[in-house]
This record gives structure tokens, C-alpha cells and sequence, in this order.
């Protein structure tokens, strides 16, 4: 393998540990729930899920589950805590 790649992978390993980096602006997601999978989908900073718990609340354990697995690489704006 030649250096220059050599220092791509190095760099894409600093870049993977360093999640700060790293931010999702949209995405669906297909979420296997207990009894039910559910689309999850993020854009412009806004959440969306197709269960019905989102539709009366705004906010439901899927959108919550990604929110913990994405952390920092939400935009900071529309992160919960
Ligand atoms: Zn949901």
C-alpha cells in the first residue's frame, strides 16, 4: 500500500474517534420496536416517526433511541441533553 493511503486510513481512524466531527443533517432509519419496525426520519433538524405515541407528543422512544446512539453528531441545536 503506498504511504499516501497509509495516512488516509490513519486519518480516517483519528476522524471516526473524533465524533464531534461528524454531524447528520437528515436520514431514515428503520427501527425494529417490540411489536412493530417504524420509520424514523430526521431533516432540517426536525424528528419524525410514523407511531403513533410521536404523533400526539412530537418526540417517542424510537426518536429517543437514536438520539442516543447519534449523541454529539446531532446539530447541537436540536440536541435534548
Ligand atoms: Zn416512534
Amino acid at each position: 500500500m503506498d504511504s499516501g493511503m497509509i495516512s488516509k486510513i490513519q486519518k480516517s481512524k483519528r476522524y471516526a474517534e473524533e465524533r464531534h466531527r461528524i454531524r447528520f443533517d437528515e436520514f431514515k432509519v428503520t427501527l425494529e420496536g417490540d411489536h412493530a419496525t417504524h420509520l424514523v426520519s430526521f431533516q432540517g433538524g426536525k424528528w419524525s416517526c410514523d407511531c403513533g405515541f410521536f404523533a400526539r407528543r412530537g418526540v417517542c422512544s424510537h426518536t429517543m433511541a437514536l438520539e442516543r446512539v447519534l449523541g454529539e453528531m446531532l446539530p447541537l441545536e436540536k440536541s435534548r441533553g
